[in-house]
């Protein structure tokens, strides 16, 4: 029988709830136990795919085409468990499931109530993933005390109960905050948020203390005391430099041991040399190297929490530290050119809905393609290359996506052959993971070392094959295409150091301990430009002023480049003359801020709707 472990947070949002509960699963995992991990989350939508990243970050895909919420990345990085449709529930899929046996009628003609009917429904939806995994870890989003997640804490209160001392823990996630004022950290917090716990029936075994400094014992014990539990059952979770830091923090703190010794598990031996390997990978670069991502949710680096981490892997593997630098892509819709752009050593255009911002974007892509920038498109990114590829190279004026103006002459990107006529946006798209053919000689074959892969995808939107011969023509490879050929999943430029778009997302798949070799390999890249580039330094070139000079007829020297360089009318014209007419018209909120979250409203937005904050 699996014991579980189940995780709540109180006091404020954002703990780092995800992180802690795939950390606890990293290290029971290393003391030789099998685990999984699930999140239950309080909100009605059934699940996060139809949500603004601004309001829930990114939507982890899994293989099974889960939309789900972005803390089973942190449960699928740091541990070996694979994550599903089953380990992810939101309050809207336990009531669609309630709702679907009320109208089956299998209730019998009984009243359906929150207890014991929705309570029973999110028991049965913890036991689904026990398997026969050791320990299963069940995080409960949002905080105590919140009025929607009450029935996932009932459920857990009544389970524990069943599961019985021994089998089942609670472990809760508190904050003991530094008062300069005082000079003093408050436990009072913590008291509180145990207490609320303890009203509905749920007595915390272990707290972990978020502090921004070491917890002095004495204040463990005064902790221990009003929360009614030992000393060792009081964590700091003291705030590191890198999250993969965390199962290292807590294997010091003896988490491990406390966790093992409640559930009546054998203390099998730790070696945590992995771990402590890739910290100091990590802490100790050789090389440093910048990435710049043009996209729409600049301000909100939660928004592309896998890709970040997948950059972060493909710097371990090359001993280097990838800073990333955020380039609003609808700032460069306007014409001027923001001084990252000549800065940065790789450029990179990641997953977007929506048309706002692409034709920044694919001026961005322009530059790198002429340029000789390194530059990874991917999914939106990849269709922006295409649109980029058709409008500049095969001179197909106004080439565009139906996504952006359903009505084009050329839509070079059009919708999913398979969707046309699927109006409803929730879990519509081509979603989890699809094979797909390499062909060899290709970048992509000398990256990948295989013909044949397999990668998670989420789109609505494809390469239309109609124009496939004259981009093919003009210079376009296409390297990866689904096995029955109806998909293009990979193109690539030879005559470019690294210029690639893939229509998946690499990223859900990239681990710390096994980085994507597609990240692993752009990174080198990076380091090669960045190599090239100080040389140019040191023979007395200014790479970085000659670039702008050249692109838009400005002449600075690099140190008084300002921060937006104005576009020559000349340089890069009309975006590819074909722009249309939709594409400029949508910009007007000078700042991403505005732009962002004043605007975001989702369903907002015409086309794809989704996820378009
Ligand atoms: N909006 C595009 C589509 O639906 C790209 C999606 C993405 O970047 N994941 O096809």
């Amino acid at each position: 029988m699996s014991k579980y472990i189940f995780v709540t947070g109180g006091v404020v949002s954002s703990l780092g709830k995800g992180v802690a509960a795939a950390s606890v699963g990293a290290i029971l995992e290393n003391r030789g136990f099998s685990v999984t991990l699930m999140k239950l989350d309080p909100y009605v939508n059934v699940d996060p795919g139809t949500m603004s990243p601004y309001q829930h970050g990114e939507v982890y895909v899994t293989d099974d085409g889960a939309e789900a919420d972005l803390d089973l990345g942190h449960y699928e990085r740091f541990t070996h468990a694979t994550m599903t449709k089953r380990h992810n529930y939101t309050t809207g899929k336990i009531y669609e499931r309630v709702i679907a046996k009320e109208r089956r009628g299998d209730y019998l003609g009984k009243t359906v109530q929150v207890i014991p009917h929705v309570t029973d429904e999110i028991k049965d939806a913890m036991r689904r993933v026990a398997g026969d995994h050791d320990v299963v870890i069940v995080e409960i989003g949002g905080t105590v005390g919140d009025i929607e997640s009450l029935p996932f804490l009932e459920a857990i209160r009544q389970f524990r109960q069943e599961l019985g001392r021994g089998n089942a823990l609670n472990l809760h996630l508190t904050l003991v905050p530094y008062i300069a004022a005082a000079d003093e950290q408050k436990t009072k917090p913590t008291q509180h948020s145990v207490r609320e716990l303890r009203e509905i029936g749920i007595s915390a075994d272990i707290l972990l203390c978020r502090c921004d400094r070491p917890l002095p014992e004495d204040l463990k014990r005064k902790i221990a005391l009003f929360c009614n539990v030992d000393v060792d059952q009081v964590i700091a979770a003291r705030d590191v430099e890198t999250i993969y830091e965390v199962p290292l923090m807590f294997c010091r703190e003896g988490l491990d041991d406390t966790v093992l010794e409640l559930l009546n598990l054998p203390r099998y031996d730790r070696d945590m040399s992995r771990w402590e390997s890739l910290v100091s990978r990590i802490k100790n670069p050789k090389h440093r190297v910048q990435v710049g991502i043009v996209g729409k949710y600049v301000e909100l680096p939660d928004a592309y929490k896998s890709l970040n981490e997948a950059l972060l892997h493909g710097g371990i593997a090359n001993d280097t530290k990838v800073d990333l630098v955020y380039i609003s892509a609808e700032e460069m819709e306007q014409g001027s050119w923001p001084r990252e752009l000549f800065e940065v050593d790789a450029l990179l255009v990641p997953i977007g809905f929506g048309e706002r911002g692409t034709e920044g974007k694919i001026r961005a892509i322009r530059f790198a393609r002429e340029h000789k920038v390194p530059f990874f498109g991917i999914c939106l990114g990849m269709q922006c290359t295409v649109i980029e590829f058709a409008r500049n190279v095969c001179e197909i004026a106004g080439a565009t996506s139906a996504e952006f103006e359903p009505d084009a002459e050329h839509t070079v990107i059009y919708k999913l052959r398979d969707l046309l006529g699927v109006e409803e946006m929730g879990g519509t798209m081509r979603l989890g993971a699809y094979p797909c053919e390499i062909p060899e000689g290709t970048l992509a074959h000398k990256i990948y070392g295989e013909t044949s892969i397999s990668e998670r995808h989420r789109h609505r939107y494809e390469v239309n094959q109609k124009y496939l011969e004259r981009l093919v023509e003009a210079g376009l490879v296409v390297s990866g295409k689904s096995p029955d050929g109806k998909f293009v999943e990979i193109v690539e430029l030879p005559d470019h150091p690294w210029f690639l778009g893939c229509q998946f997302h690499p990223e859900y798949k990239s681990r710390p301990t096994e980085p994507h070799p597609l990240f692993v390999s752009y990174i080198a890249a990076a380091l090669e430009h960045h190599r090239r580039k100080l040389e140019l330094e040191a023979r007395g070139e200014d790479p970085v002023a000659d670039k702008v000079a050249e692109v838009t007829g400005h002449a600075f020297s690099g140190d008084e480049l300002p921060a937006q360089v104005p576009g020559a009318a000349e340089a890069m014209a009309g975006n590819g003359g074909g722009t249309s007419s939709r594409g400029n018209g949508s910009v007007g909120n000078g700042s991403v801020g505005n732009g962002g979250v004043g605007n975001g409203g989702v369903g907002n937005h015409s086309a794809a709707g989704e996820a378009d904050g």
